[in-house]
This record gives structure tokens, sequence and C-alpha cells, in this order.
């Protein structure tokens, strides 16, 4: 299992953790086979939004003693009302779930408080002002949670979450399909007439420069839907029209900025196993470009989606990354300045560029490899 650090809570979290939901309703027995499972195989984050009680009594039991060993995310604002699920801005009503939370985990902390699904202006607006977000912030002075975050599935309110300043994590929903799409309602990401819209055309830039804020504040992602529901293994429901794999979706998701840990929503051993298998996946298994380098959407956009096919390049230049770097300083003085010092840390670098061109014969995207090294060149000055 690899590791990787969120870079304002300070967490080193494994790439691939478990997204509890679709424990919901399932025995015990099960509960704990799928989350020791997910232990024994590196995972060491997992994601529990759910409000209902006694799956999250049933995960707490599971971990028993190795709650130590794990960072739990745990929502602010999802709370159980009249036996269903509700989404919460009521400060008291939150503060009983959070109170109901910690016993039911036999535990005095959360490792990640995220304040439950900010989706419009409006809504992170209650927040910040009606007093969640005062409460959460009490929360992590008093120890309560350790790192404060939010999840939203919209990039335009996500993005002023995080420039607001007080947000360490986000949880955001990435998967290819879901970043073609612009600022669209959570319930019409499955409509099919969504999908019979033709203008898509690369990755939506209100969804990249959400990534790019994330990433110049050092805010690290955690994934949620990453296989799309499962629509992106069917040909006949994918805007792409061919299967994906796991291994394509979570190296898809783990290649955005700023991401840290993809949360795989597992309900079977089985499931965890085809979500570890990504560890020892090789590269060509993981490799998505033979999707979406051939489809309709990506292809010939002439963007870099950061996939990594076109290395290896004689000057050991990671041309990814480089690119990130230019994406990433298109933005303000924060943006440029982080992408200035990751340009800078790089082993070798646009100037180092011989032109040969063989990144660009294996580039499905259509990306001017050799002058966006040049470009490189003349914005970070070597
Ligand atoms: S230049 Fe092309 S092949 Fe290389 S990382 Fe970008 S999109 Fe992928
Ligand atoms: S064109 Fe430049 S970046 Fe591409 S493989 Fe050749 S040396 Fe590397």
């Amino acid at each position: 299992m690899q590791y990787k650090t969120l870079k304002r809570a300070g967490i080193s979290v494994s790439e691939i953790g478990l997204g509890c939901e679709h424990l919901l309703g399932k025995s015990f027995e099960t509960i704990d086979k799928v989350v020791n499972a997910a232990l024994d195989g590196g995972m060491n984050i997992l994601d529990v939004f759910m409000s209902e009680p006694q799956v999250r009594t049933n995960i707490g039991r599971a971990l028993g003693a190795r709650r130590k060993d794990v960072f739990l995310q745990g929502h602010i604002g999802a709370v159980w009302h009249d036996g269903q699920y509700k989404r919460s801005r009521d400060v008291q009503e939150c503060r009983e779930f959070i109170h109901d939370f910690l016993i039911r985990f036999n535990t005095d902390y959360i490792d990640m408080g995220m304040i439950h699904f900010i989706d419009t202006m409006e809504d992170l607006d209650r927040v910040q002002s009606g007093g969640v977000l005062d409460y959460a912030l009490k929360l992590k002075r008093d120890g309560v949670i350790h790192a404060l975050g939010f999840s939203s599935h919209n990039p335009v309110t996500a993005r002023s979450a995080v420039e607001a300043g007080w947000a360490d994590i986000v949880m955001f929903s990435i998967n290819p399909a879901y970043d073609l799409l612009p600022e669209i309602e959570l319930e019409h990401y499955f409509d099919a007439k969504t999908w019979q819209h033709d203008g898509f055309s690369g990755i939506n830039p209100q969804r990249a420069a959400f990534y790019d804020a994330c990433e110049s504040r050092g805010v690290g992602i955690t994934v949620m839907k990453t296989y799309g529901a499962g629509f992106l293994f069917n040909p006949a429901l994918s805007p792409f029209g061919k299967p994906m794999r796991p291994e394509q979706l979570i190296h898809y998701a783990l290649s955005r900025p700023a991401v840290a840990s993809t949360l795989i929503g597992c309900q079977t051993v089985e499931e965890v196993a085809a979500a570890l298998a990504y560890e020892t996946a090789d590269r060509q298994t993981r490799d998505y470009a033979d999707v979406l380098g051939v489809s309709p959407q990506f292809k010939q956009t002439h963007q870099c989606v950061y996939c990594n096919h076109c290395h290896p390049c004689p000057q050991h230049i990671d041309v990814a990354m480089v690119n990130r770097c230019l994406d990433l300083a298109v933005g303000g003085q924060q943006q440029q300045s982080a992408a200035k010092a990751q340009y800078t840390a790089l082993d070798a670098h646009g100037g180092d560029c011989i032109a040969c061109g063989v990144c660009m014969q294996r580039c499905p995207f259509g990306v001017d490899v050799i002058s966006r090294m040049q470009n490189a060149v003349e914005r970070f000055g070597m």
C-alpha cells in the first residue's frame, strides 16, 4: 500500500481507503470481515458518513482495538432523525450526533471532521454564518476532531470553501465522467439527458480550478464516487462507451492534483480485494488512456490529463508533472508560487527537453508536449 500525506491535516493516509456506506444494513459478521480485510490490506482511512446508528455501532465494534490504527472521517451535519438520514444545519442536532458517534466508536476523537454535503453557495453561507462552522472549529480547538474538512460534489462551491481558508481536507466526487461536467446538481449526474449533451470536452475548467485551489493551499482531497456508482463499468451507461476497470478509475482519481486517497465503497471481502488489486496492478492495467484517449470527449482536446502514457522520456522529464505545474500556474499568486516550488523540485525540467517528440507520438490526447516544455522554460526560467 502506498501512503500519501494530507498536507494541511499533516497525516499520512493509504491511497486506497474504505467508504463504508455500502455496509448499511449488513450483519455484524459481514462488516467485521470487510473492515478487517481492508485494514489487513493496508487501508488506514475509513469514511463513515452514515447516520444510521446500528451500522456505526457495528463498524466501531469491528474496529475494536484497531481504532487507533485508522483515520476516521466522520461527518458533522449528517444526522439520524425520525428513523431516517437527514442533512442538518442545526447545531444542537450536529452536537448530539457527534456525541453519539464517539460513543458508538468507543473513542474520544474523530481524526477528520467533515462538514457534510455542502453543494450550493447558499448552503455554504448557512454553514459559515449559521453556527455549524463555529461548532466545527470549536471541536477542532478542543481536540475532538483533529482536522476539519467538508464534503461536496460541486466544484464552484467547494472552491469557495477552500478559498475561505478553514478547511484542511475536502471529500469530493471524482471520476473521468464527472470531470467533464459543469456545475450541475447531484441528482442530474445520472440522467440520460445529461450525457446526451455532446458539448463536453475535456476536464471542465471549474473542476480544474477547484483541484488547483486545493493543490496550492495544501488542502488534501479524499475521493468519493471513484467508480461513478458502477456506471463506468457498463458500456451501455458510460459516456465513454467502453467499460473501465477499477484499476483505471482508481488511477484516474489518484492522478488528479491534491488527491491523497480514494475511498472505495465495498460491501464484500471480494470488493475489498478488487480495490486492493490496484496496488499490485501493472502500468498497463492502470492505464486509462486506452478508454479516454479514444473517447470523443477527451480525444484531441490537447489537454493533459496527467496519465503518464507518454513516459518514458529519454531526458527523464516527468511530462505529466510539468503539465500539472503549468496548469496550476495560471491561477492567482498562491497557485503560481506553489507551481514554481513544485516545478523547481523536479529532477528534470522543460529546459532539458531535446524535442525528440516520442512523448507526442504516445500521447492519446494530442498534447503538444514540446511547446509545453518551451512554455515551462518561459514561465519558470529553467
Ligand atoms: S502529455 Fe499526454 S500522455 Fe503525457 S501525461 Fe499528458 S495527457 Fe498523458
Ligand atoms: S520531446 Fe522532450 S519531453 Fe518529450 S520525450 Fe522528448 S525530451 Fe522528453
